[in-house]
């Protein structure tokens, strides 16, 4: 068994735990689900999740999707990402490296930065807790927006020079 197939195997085993502990019925869709989310890396959002099972031909119901994300969310296999007032994600909670998100606080684009933000030493300070894995949220402007910004500043200042060239003009004629 290879790396992939042992964390599919071993989140099926939390998942199926979990839903024997809470009395919820282990439908095959539900699992399927789950095995389609740890089949693919990176953030979604539930359309972006619909679309890509029926990608795979796996056709499930929104409610049902959407009811097993919940599931997920809660047992903590899946984790959600509230990037900004209305920019909600999903990502897989195991088998992604630890890693960071650039969040422009403009446009709303997140970017993935993986590399360790926390060095081992800092990691061992943490006491009384086992940290699973990190990930962080840095807001800032991507280079896209700066340089928007910086052409339509540069386009008001061009607009008022031409303004006061002309006032200045007129006062000349006086
Ligand atoms: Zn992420
Ligand atoms: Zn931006």
């Amino acid at each position: 068994m290879d790396a992939a197939q042992k964390l599919k195997q071993q989140v099926r085993n939390e998942f199926m735990e979990y839903l024997t502990l809470h009395k919820h019925r282990k439908t095959p869709e539900r699992f399927a689900i789950l095995d389609h989310i740890y089949s693919v890396r990176g953030h979604f959002d539930m359309d972006s999740l619909y679309n890509s099972m029926i990608e795979v031909n796996f056709r499930v119901s929104r409610a049902t999707l959407y009811n097993t994300i919940q599931l997920l969310l809660d047992c903590g296999l899946v984790v959600k990402h509230q990037f900004g007032a209305n920019i909600s994600k999903y990502e897989r909670a195991y088998g992604n490296e630890n890693h960071d998100h650039l969040i422009c606080t403009t446009c709303g684009e997140v970017r993935e930065m993986t590399g360790d933000l926390l060095t081992p030493a800092q990691l061992k300070k943490i006491r009384k807790f086992k940290v699973g894995y990190y990930s962080t949220y840095i807001y800032g402007t991507c280079s896209k927006c700066i340089h928007a910004k910086r052409m339509e500043l540069r386009k008001l200042a061009r607009k008022n020079e031409t303004k006061q060239n002309k006032s200045n003009g007129k006062q000349d004629k006086k």
